[in-house]
Order: C-alpha cells, then structure tokens, then sequence
C-alpha cells in the first residue's frame, strides 16, 4: 500500500476512534471485555500496592474523583505533582482573582463615595496589604484542601506521574517519600491545565507575565497591554485600571467575552472603555518587541499596523490542557490537540482511563471541573449505574463589574443550531433595587421555548450578576416556565426581582 494511502487510514482511523470515543460506543464496547481489569488485586508480597483507582492531579477535579471513590470503597491514591498544593482554583485562578476582584470594586466605591452624599476624601492602597489579604485567604483554602487530602480516607503521594503501560504509572520529581511505580486497576487524569504557548513572534524574548504573576505581583506596574479578551483577561484588565495602572487591551476577534451575546459583551466593554481601558479588537498580532525598558507589540488593525508599548505585557491567550509528559500514548490515551478525549462518561479511549477537569474540558470551570471527577468516580465505582455529564446548565460568570454571567442558551448559540426561542430583555437602569445602589449598568434576558414557555437561558449584566444568575439556574433546574417565574413571589425592592419583567414579557401578562 502507498504511504500516502496508509497514512490517511491511520488518520482516519484515528478520528473515527476519537468520535466513537465521544459518542460513548468505543469505550462501551472495550468496557464489555474482559481487557478493563487484567490485573490481579492482590500484589506479590514485597511489591507495592496495586489500588483499584490511581488519580493523577489533585486539584479540584481530582480532589472530587478521590473523595468519592473512596467513600464508594476503592481503595484510591492521588498523586500530586505540584511544589504546592491546592490546584489552580485555589491557588492561581478563582480564589486569588476573586480576592483582587473584590479589593477593587471596594477601592472603586469608596473612590465614588460621592455619588452619595458621601465624604472620603482620598481613598488610596497599600498594595503590599491588598497582596497579603490575598495571600491570607488562598493560604487558609490551600490549608484546607492539603487537610481533605491527607486525612487518610485515601492515600496521597506527591510526585509527577507518567504512564509506563496501560495499567502503571512512573513516579518522578518525588516530594517526600514514594514508590517508583504505582499500579492501579483504573485511573483518573485530572492534570489541570497550562497557559497557551506565546502567540506571537518575539514574545518570548520580549517577556510576559501570566495570570498567576499578575496574581502574585510584588508591586504595580505602570502601564500594562493585555492580551486577550475572554473571562480572566477582562477581570485582570478592570483589576489593573482600578489600581491605577494604564490598560491596554488587545482581542483577535471583534467581540470581548465571545461566549455571550453581543449585547451582553458590548456592556462590559463600555464600562471598561469607561473606567480608561483602551481596547483594540480585531487586532491580528505581528511581534513582539522591546524598546528599551519597555515592551510592545505591533498588530493589525482594520487595515492598519498599529504599535502600543507598555511596562508590562499580561499574556492571557488561555489555557491549554496539562497533558505534556502524561506518555499518554503508552496508556492508549487518545488526545486532540492536547486535551484528553472522553466520553459524556468521562471514559476516555483506554476503557479503564478517566478524565475530568481542565485537561479534558471543554469548559474550564470548576464546579464542571467537580462534577466531572465525581462522575468518574461514581462510573469506575458502580459501572451498572452509570451517570453522564449534561451541560444543559452550562453557566459562565465574569466577574467583573457590572459581573456578566449567563446559563444554558445564548441567543447566538441558539440561531447557529436553528433552535426556536423567543427573548425578552429588562435593563437595570430603571429597577428599583439597582438605583438605589446606583449600579445602573446592564440588563437581564430571558430566553424561552416558544410553545412550551419553558425558560431555555438566562444572562445578567449587572450589579451581582453572577449571584442573579443562580436564580435562572434554579429555575431551569426545574424546568420552569416563563409564567412561573413571572408569577413567583418576589420581594422588593431587591435586584432579583427584575427577573419578573422579562418572564411576564415572555408569559404575556
Ligand atoms: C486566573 C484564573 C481565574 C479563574 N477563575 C475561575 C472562576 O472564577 N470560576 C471558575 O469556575 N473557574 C475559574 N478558573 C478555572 C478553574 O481554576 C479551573 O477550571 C479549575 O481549577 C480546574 O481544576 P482541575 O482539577 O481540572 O485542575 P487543577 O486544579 O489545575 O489541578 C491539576 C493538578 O494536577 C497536578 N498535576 C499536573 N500534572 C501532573 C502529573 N503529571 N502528575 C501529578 N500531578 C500533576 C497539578 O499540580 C495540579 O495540582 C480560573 C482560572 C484561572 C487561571
């Protein structure tokens, strides 16, 4: 056979794999075999202990996988490869931004006290204090997590794991004591994620900070050009501007925030055009380049090249699964462009592999990031019972401010799958509640089925949004109809009251 024809089969073979995979009968059929357990539970004496689950990564999805292993009997370890432990949520991600986040929309009200009537004659920082605030409250969660981890319900080793064959893992870069080799009957991968390799020439001779430098910096930076515009890109931009650093702000495509509506996206960039970040959209980056101290990027931009400059260039470009050196393939793991590909099982190509968390995504966020190792858990430990992962409640929650949050259907989403929906919008800048906090930004939106009046998504741009959108949740979670929610009691003046006015529209009443 040519190798031209032979490499295409293999090609072909190997999508074909990656959809039945996904589609769930590939690794049903090998789960019939008796290929999923071939070793024995009983180690020779001497040899170390084979579990019947092995978790790689301890963070939030491996954390959920092990614990509820272990509470279904499996005996389970979790290896650990970090210098620190806690994962990305506690560590890098959601609690410190959120810490930051939080510090700044203080900073901002205090700084706006006069909206009110009321006197604060400068309201500055000490950004050595606003840092060690932060630090107080990731070292208490990371405290925590290293308690749930070393409790005893499981054992826990810390070391980088690679695959030797399908069924043993190599233990490497060991903290403390551990064996050479763990072997278990199944395992879950739940190795999180990195951020994406430099996207433009130059970059990486020039400098960047990542989030997690951002997250930890010993002082501020002057001025800083972001480059990016999805959830941690935009946070990180408002966190800056509020502490008086001058933002630049770089996106490839035209929207900010792509996953929501454009009306949605179009409100948090007025706010942040507002508060003086300049934003360049559509911007195809050409290089990267240093000019003395400073840094700066060249791009293109409706036609034009355009140069900005700054102290500091923040690179959050996104995150791409932390898969490299797994030796997944010794695993018969297969991987499309890194992340690890699973069932709605979380079973990945080797039938007795599961994945969950950032390095199988799609969505990395840390509640699906849970409930993701949960299920594998729940999969390897009662295989007659098994449960999928359903993102009919898909939420995403930017917490800027206003905070831009929303739930199941987006109108774009729905118009690129020709999904029948009617909408209905109430701004919040004639709500009760809303003026009186003078958070007069944003609007909410309902989205419901047309004949059934069943609510199919929600979004909120505005005062707690992301708290706001919990209510749609909910309301979803029970497959409520527009009606229902109009005619749900709610108090007043309170901002969750502005759901009524868009389910009333929607209901007719
Ligand atoms: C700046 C930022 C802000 C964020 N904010 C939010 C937010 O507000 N809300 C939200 O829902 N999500 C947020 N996220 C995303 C969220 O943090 C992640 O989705 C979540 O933490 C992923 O959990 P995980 O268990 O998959 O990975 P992780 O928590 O990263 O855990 C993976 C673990 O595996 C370990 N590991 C890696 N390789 C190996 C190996 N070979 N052997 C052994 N161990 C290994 C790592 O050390 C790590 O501890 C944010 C992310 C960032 C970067």
């Amino acid at each position: 056979m040519p190798v031209c024809v032979h490499l295409w089969l293999q090609l072909f073979q190997r999508k074909l794999r990656i959809q039945l995979v996904r589609e769930g009968r590939l690794a049903d059929r090998f789960a019939e075999s008796k290929t999923a357990m071939p070793i024995k539970k009983t180690p020779a004496k001497g040899s170390p202990p084979i579990y019947d689950l092995a978790v790689l990564g301890g963070g939030s999805a491996g954390y959920a996988a092990a614990r509820t292993a272990a509470a279904a009997g499996l005996k389970t370890v979790v290896i650990e490869g970090g210098k620190e432990i806690g994962g990305c949520c506690i560590l890098h991600g959601c609690m410190p931004s959120k810490a930051l986040l939080y510090t700044a929309e203080v900073l901002h009200l205090a700084r706006s006290a006069k909206t009110w009537g009321l006197k604060i004659p400068k309201a500055g920082f000490d950004f050595k204090a606003v840092m060690a605030r932060k630090k107080a409250v990731v070292v208490d969660f990371a405290k925590d997590r290293t308690q749930s981890l070393t409790a005893g319900k499981f054992d826990f080793l810390r070391a980088h794991a690679s695959f030797v064959d399908p069924h043993t893992v190599a233990l490497n870069h060991v903290i403390g004591t551990a064996p050479k080799t763990v072997k278990s009957r199944y395992f879950v991968i739940s190795t999180g994620s990195t951020v994406s390799p430099a996207a433009a020439p130059g970059l990486a001779e020039a400098g960047f900070l990542t989030s997690s430098d951002v997250l930890s910096l010993p002082k501020l930076p002057r001025s800083v050009i972001v480059l990016g515009g999805g959830p941690v890109a935009v946070e990180l931009a408002q966190f800056l501007v509020r502490f008086d650093v001058e933002v630049t702000l770089l996106q490839r495509s035209d929207q900010l925030l792509r996953e929501f509506d454009v009306d949605a996206a179009a409100e948090v960039e007025k706010v942040l055009r507002r508060e003086g970040i300049r934003i360049y959209k559509g911007a195809t980056l050409i290089e990267a380049f240093r000019k003395g101290r400073r840094k700066g990027l060249a791009f293109r931009q409706g036609g034009r090249t355009r140069r900005v400059a700054a102290e500091e260039i923040l690179f959050a470009l996104g995150r791409v699964a932390a898969t490299e050196g797994l030796d997944l393939q010794k695993a018969g793991v297969e991987t499309e462009h890194g992340r690890i590909v699973t069932n709605a099982e979380m079973q990945t190509s080797a039938p007795h592999i599961y994945a969950a968390g950032d390095c199988t995504g799609p969505h990395q966020i840390v509640h699906i990031a849970v409930e993701q190792g949960e299920i594998a858990a729940h999969n390897i430990a009662q295989p007659s019972a098994k449960r999928s992962i359903d993102y009919r409640l898909l939420s995403s929650i930017v917490f800027t401010d206003p905070q831009a949050a929303l739930v199941g259907l987006t109108e774009k989403v729905a118009r690129e799958r020709n999904i029948p929906f009617r909408a209905a919008s109430h701004t919040f800048d004639d709500h009760g509640k809303a003026l009186i906090m003078e958070a007069k930004d944003g609007f909410v939106k309902l989205l419901a089925d047309p004949v059934s009046g069943e609510i199919l998504g929600g979004a909120c741009v505005g005062p707690l949004g992301g708290e706001l959108i919990h209510e749609i949740i909910t309301a979803m979670h029970g497959r409520m109809t527009a009606r229902e929610l109009a005619l749900m009691p709610h108090y007043h003046p309170t901002l969750a009251e502005i759901w009524t006015y868009p389910a009333a529209t929607l209901a007719g009443i």
